[in-house]
């Protein structure tokens, strides 16, 4: 059985990463969503609880993947749920540099855990969630980038 894990931040996610990981579910047999509870270098709008319920809310309709939270390396995570493999997406220009040192750093961490990485779809090649936050704070309408009950809950903490 063919099993990944698809690790993140997560803060929100948004359709990007959602159709990243429907994809994965169509390939690997079981996909756990591994929502990052404290990523060091980056300030979170969500808390863990909400991140994960969020991203679970979008997939609901696939069985065969589920959501977790997780703290520590990403392959180490892999190891102790039983996947041999993590998924990334890949937006054109500076995931792919990042990536490939991160698998690289991942592979020496791990060498028997593989790193397979999705393009992204041409639509959501330029959606990052700290630029959804940002905008949806300055008053844009994001409701394009993220499901409805995504696009409520960051209405909700920018009126906060
Ligand atoms: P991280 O903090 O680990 O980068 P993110 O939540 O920002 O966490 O992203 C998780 C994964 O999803 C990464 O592999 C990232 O490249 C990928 N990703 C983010 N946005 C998109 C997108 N618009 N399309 C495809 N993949 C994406």
């Amino acid at each position: 059985m063919a099993k990944a894990i698809y690790p993140g931040s997560f803060d929100p996610a948004h359709n990007g990463h959602i159709d990243i990981a429907r994809r994965a579910a169509t390939v690997f047999d079981e996909l756990v969503i591994a929502v990052y509870k404290s990523p060091p270098t980056k300030r979170l709008m969500f808390s863990t609880e909400e991140r994960v319920e969020m991203f679970q809310e979008s997939v609901s309709d696939v069985p065969n993947i589920s959501v977790v939270p997780f703290t520590g390396l990403a392959p180490v995570v892999a190891r102790e749920n039983g996947a041999q493999f993590i998924v990334r997406g890949l937006r054109a220009g500076l995931d792919f540099e990042l990536e490939f040192e991160m698998a690289l750093m991942w592979r020496h961490v791990a060498p028997d855990i593989d790193v397979v990485c999705i393009m992204s779809s041409l639509d959501y090649q330029f959606v990052y969630s700290s630029r959804i936050k940002e905008v949806a704070s300055l008053g844009a309408d994001v409701s394009e980038l993220v499901p409805p009950h995504i696009a409520e809950a960051l209405a909700s903490r920018i009126n906060e």
